[in-house]
């Protein structure tokens, strides 16, 4: 496995958002838009840590069952603790353990509490575990699982890093899912916990760390059409200079291949936002899936392109429409 040296761009980025709406007296639907500038939390220097964190050697591949996966769970946390988020219900911590097939497995999972509509929720996910580490063979032999999917988490930890100094009117669970890749197995045990009428939305990041077949500044989304949810972050991405399309690989069943597959089965609008070309992909699945492969700047832009994108939804001023699964998918 080899080293690479590299530098943190500190980058502070600065983009203006509109942090006060006012509704018109009349009663018409005119608004006021107040913007100004605040320093947002999304920049490279944090993406890059993230990602080369999760994705380092020292994780061993996070497959469940493993030192690996204690210390990139480890790591979570302590980001979750350090942003400020709160426990999810019923928990003491931010594990949700359970067994699977005698493997002891968690899912850490953090709160941010909205302000007026905190029993809605929204649900930012990506799963932090992957294949581990090959069992014979020579030369590099983990699977650091660098777009799939440190990318994720670390958009997962950096939004939550973003909303938490925001502030939000519904309130955001964000979930770092284990074996994703045994089966979506740890999002189909959060989703038995939860009453999903309460659940408003989720947003799922699977594979962000590579520039779409659509180019730059875009990402797709799987399930497009199965609620107006992409809609939505399309009209909030107008003048971003970002872009969403449908997921363009609608033969691979990308949809109910990721994590967000198990909320969308009980009916929540939950998608997941990916950029890799998929198809000619030659990482995917690979020991070469490795931070140096990915372009920090895709996840950074990105990123804040799912912050800009699903705000309306986060403040409690869009609700996507819910997600019907025919029968033989369920
Ligand atoms: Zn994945």
């Amino acid at each position: 496995m080899k080293k690479t040296l590299f530098t943190f761009g500190l980058l502070a980025v600065i983009i203006s958002c509109n942090s006060t709406r006012k509704a018109s007296v009349s009663g018409e639907h005119s608004q006021t838009e107040k913007t100004t500038k605040k320093i947002v939390f999304i920049d490279s220097a944090t993406v890059r840590k993230h990602l080369y964190t999760l994705a380092s050697d020292e994780m061993q591949g996070r497959k469940p069952g493993t030192d690996g996966i204690e210390k990139a769970a480890k790591y979570i946390e302590n980001e979750f603790n350090r942003i400020g988020l709160t426990t999810f219900s019923g928990l003491e911590t931010y594990r949700q353990n359970f067994e699977h097939k005698g493997i002891k497995m968690f899912n850490i999972i953090g709160v941010l509490e909205g302000k007026s509509k905190k029993e809605e929720y929204v649900i930012i996910s990506a799963h932090y575990d992957h294949l581990g580490v090959k069992e014979d063979g020579e030369g590099d032999l983990i699977f650091n699982g660098a777009n799939d999917d440190a990318s994720g988490v670390t958009g997962v930890l950096a939004l939550a890093e973003y909303f938490e100094k925001l502030g939000t009117e519904r309130s955001i669970i964000f979930v770092a899912f284990t074996a994703e890749e045994m089966g979506l197995v740890g999002s189909t045990y959060f989703g038995k916990g939860i009453d999903p009428s309460k659940y408003v939305a989720g947003i799922n990041l699977e594979l962000i760390g590579k520039t779409p077949s659509t180019g730059s500044n875009t990402a797709w989304l799987t399930g497009f059409e199965r609620s107006d949810f992409g809609r939505i972050i399309q009209k909030n991405l107008v003048g971003t200079g970002y872009q969403l399309f449908p997921d363009p690989y609608v033969t691979f069943n990308l949809f109910f291949r990721s994590d967000n597959a198990s909320l969308a089965r009980l009916g929540v609008p939950s998608h997941s936002f990916s950029t890799t070309p998929i198809d000619i992909d030659k990482d995917y699945h690979q020991v070469s899936d490795e931070s140096e492969t990915l372009d920090v700047s895709v996840i950074t832009e990105t990123i804040k392109a799912v912050a800009k994108g699903t705000k309306s939804i986060i403040n409690g001023k869009d609700t996507p429409t819910r997600v019907v699964i025919e029968e033989t998918n369920k």
